[in-house]
């Protein structure tokens, strides 16, 4: 992919060259037009920049929307910049990982989004901060043989807004690091899916057992035991006795180091969950606190040893360690930036934080997908303003719309803010899970636009029809 970079900027000097011109002439009445050409021209050459570092659920819908108010008048010049080329609907991650959802369909391309939405895309890793310069610096782009694609760049910028989301936190657990895979994001969750489905084909041939540990009972590990079981009994009927005899026994251990799973979830539904795995054969170990993970395992503090052939580690939430060089931003203990209830930094008024990797430092909020939505939408309507009238952006109030959990196939429930709860009973929670399952279309409709996003919907449908419920390579 080549980046017309220099195109742009000699367009830019030309554009600088014709206001000098214009700005030789003397300003009389007689000449009205060639002010108004000349303050046309400044105000082209001088277009804000606007940076948004990671294009997950908060930084993709606030491009979009930038894109559609800023970008499209030329009010504004909106970059977005990623690491990876596409983005995934993030809470989908643990289908991706036991391949209940086949994510080709399910990536929503840079490129193509910006180019169809009036932003610009550029790929690679924010790795520095120049606040003085007020510049951003890009590592190298590597293709999968090493070779370097695109050297190091820099970009300018006037106003950034960071929003690089979080990844698990080990709090530093010896071997942690050596021994356990995780699922932060899709190259993540890609390399647990090789792995469980080679791991799978070996217990197959062996007739042995395949044993599974995750540690966090939060969202992501309880779903992912669920997800997981839902994948063994697709993958039962399929002809797979080249491989050797019946589907093999699958041992998950859900490992919690609290009191309860779901802490963030009534007792009620953390009572209901936990009954649910059981039933599908999940070991659930609350109170269990791990003290370390080995190549067979995890050891706990009270001295005893979970056996697991894969060890997921899905506890706690921290930001990428990158934040630490971001020109000296403060930060809380987990690296989260710390921004005023503006969503502004605390230290610089041109940086704003959004989503996972930011923490308000009055008003601390869930890492989860409701609040980095909310917060892009907060930015989208009141950015504008502050870039081209310096009026402040006020504080962002998150409306707590309740949080769903869905256990695959199985159960799913959802907690409002009253204290409600719906799902569970003889419809297995049917209507909690389509709830969740609503979440991610409401969020392509977001993005596409409601035409695309149903057609996108549709597609999803149709290919039911034509494809393994599974991935299966
Ligand atoms: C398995 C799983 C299930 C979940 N389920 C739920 C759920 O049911 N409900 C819910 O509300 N939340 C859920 N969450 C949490 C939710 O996904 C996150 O809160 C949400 O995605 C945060 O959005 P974000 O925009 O802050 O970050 P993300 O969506 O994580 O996006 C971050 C983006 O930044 C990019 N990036 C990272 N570092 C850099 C860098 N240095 N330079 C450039 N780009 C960078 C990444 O490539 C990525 O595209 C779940 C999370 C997981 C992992």
């Amino acid at each position: 992919m080549k980046l017309d970079v220099t195109k742009d900027l000699y367009f830019q000097k030309i554009q600088i060259l014709i206001i000098e011109l214009l700005n030789t002439i003397p300003k009389t009445r007689s000449i009205p037009f060639g002010i108004l050409l000349a303050r046309g021209l400044k105000r082209m050459a001088s277009k804000p920049e606007i940076l948004i570092v990671g294009g997950g659920v908060a930084g993709l819908s606030l491009a979009t929307r930038l894109g559609k108010t800023m970008g499209r008048h030329g009010r504004a010049r909106i970059t977005l910049i990623d690491k990876s080329f596409s983005h995934v609907w993030k809470p989908m991650l643990h289908c991706f990982a036991s391949g209940t959802v086949s994510n080709e369909n399910d990536r929503v391309n840079f490129i193509s989004q910006a180019s169809g939405h009036h932003f610009e895309f550029w790929p690679g890793e924010v790795v520095s901060i120049d606040r003085e310069k007020r510049e951003v610096v890009l590592s190298p782009l590597h293709a999968s043989d090493g070779s370097v694609v695109l050297e190091s760049r820099s970009i300018r910028y006037d106003t950034i807004v960071i929003a690089i989301g979080s990844c698990a936190n080990d709090f530093g657990t010896p071997g942690v690091k050596d021994h356990c895979l995780s699922i932060d994001n899709l190259v993540e969750a890609n390399v647990f899916n090789e792995k469980f489905r080679m791991e799978l084909l070996r217990a197959f041939a062996n007739n042995s057992e395949l044993d599974i540990a995750i540690v966090g009972g939060g969202a992501t590990g309880t779903q992912l035991a669920a997800e997981l079981h839902k994948a063994l009994e697709i993958v039962g009927p399929y002809n797979l006795h080249a491989f050797g005899g019946p589907p093999p026994k699958l041992r998950v251990t859900l490992l919690q180091s609290g009191a309860r799973i779901l802490p963030a979830f009534p007792e009620s539904v953390s009572e209901a969950a936990q009954k649910e795995l059981e039933s599908i054969g999940v070991t659930v170990r609350t109170s269990a606190r791990v003290a370390a993970a080995d190549a067979t395992g995890f050891t706990l503090k009270d001295g005893s040893h979970v056996t697991a052939k894969l060890r997921v580690w899905a506890a706690g939430v921290k930001a990428p360690q990158v934040t630490t060089t971001y020109g000296g931003l403060p930060l809380n203990r987990t690296g989260q930036i710390l921004t005023h209830p503006n969503l502004c930094s605390i230290d610089d008024d041109r940086i704003f934080a959004v989503g996972d990797c930011s923490f308000i430092s009055d008003d601390p909020l869930p890492a989860t997908a409701q609040v980095a939505r909310q917060q892009a939408r907060h930015l989208a309507r009141h950015l504008p303003a502050f870039i081209e009238n310096g009026q402040p952006v006020p504080g962002c109030v998150f409306h707590n719309k309740g949080a769903i959990v869905a256990l695959g196939k199985y159960n799913g429930w959802a907690a409002l803010p009253g204290g409600t709860v719906w799902g569970g009973g003889i419809s297995h929670g049917l209507s909690a899970r389509l709830g969740h399952a609503m979440l991610y279309r409401q969020h392509q409709v977001e993005l596409f636009g409601l035409y695309r996003g149903l057609i996108s919907c549709y597609s999803n449908w149709v290919e039911t029809f034509v494809r393994p419920s599974i991935r299966l390579d």
